[in-house]
């Protein structure tokens, strides 16, 4: 799946066909990007781990272990999201996204095509159509888009640099849940460690003094490491 420009001449004629005729398959990511946005109402189903990718870390969703052909979230039943009230943005808005002035779709979504009757409209008049905003995108992300992007990445600076995070084999070492893990992304995932932060909370009693929601987002993500078991559980 790539993210791909859309393109006022090339797609003009296209659409967004529905999902009738769709086997979910934007269900199928083992994880996706996380910001400080949702972070909050997102921890209630998924775990939030820290991935390493080109030399950034980012927060993400996490959805599920393994490379299995056809896996898909755990939430999936019978191509129905379960917690379709309370998924996360990322869910929310597939398979669009926007971005200094850019639109954009993913190419995994096998919707965005020519129009067929009953689809919606990329363009209108000229411009994307108002409806592909209202039932995609959240005003309220997209208005602050940049500025949340820039705090997340405060955030998880902020938690290297306190020494908060290890990495998620090294956390998990003597458990049972690697045994289906894609190898590769094991190595890359990190973990908050509760201990550690209890420890520079005695040593430095204002670490969150600047930042005191910081703490919060904290607990959100640490208690939503339970999920990881869960997840397991349920696969
Ligand atoms: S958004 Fe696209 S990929 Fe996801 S269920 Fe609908 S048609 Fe399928
Ligand atoms: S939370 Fe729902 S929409 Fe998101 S991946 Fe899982 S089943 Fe799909």
């Amino acid at each position: 799946m790539a993210r791909k420009i859309i393109d006022p001449k090339k797609h003009a004629n296209f659409g967004f066909n529905g999902c009738a005729a769709c086997d979910a398959k934007c269900c199928s990511s083992n994880i996706v990007f996380a910001s400080l946005y949702d972070i909050n109402q997102a921890t209630a189903h998924f775990p939030i781990l820290f991935y390493v990718r080109e030399k950034q870390i980012s927060p993400v969703y996490f959805f599920y272990y393994g490379e299995i052909v056809g896996q898909k979230c755990p939430y999936l039943l019978n191509s129905l999201c379960t917690i379709y009230e309370e998924r996360p943005y990322a869910c929310r808005s597939y398979p669009f996204s926007f971005e200094s002035m850019h639109a954009y779709y993913d190419d995994g979504c096998p919707q965005i095509a020519p129009l067929e009757a009953g689809g919606m409209n990329l363009f209108h008049k000229g411009k994307i159509n108002a409806n592909i905003m209202k039932n995609f995108v959240s005003d309220a992300f997209h208005e602050q888009k940049e500025k949340n992007n820039n705090e997340t990445e405060v955030f998880v600076k902020f938690c290297l640099d306190s020494n908060f995070l290890v990495s998620y084999k090294d956390f998990y070492a003597s458990s049972a849940m690697h045994q289906n893990f894609k190898p590769s992304l094991l190595d890359q995932l990190f973990i908050l460690h509760p201990q550690r932060i209890g420890v520079m909370r005695m040593k430095n009693k204002d670490i969150f003094s600047d930042n005191p929601e910081y703490l919060e987002y904290i607990v959100s993500i640490i208690k939503s490491q339970s999920h990881i078991q869960k997840l397991y559980d349920l696969q």
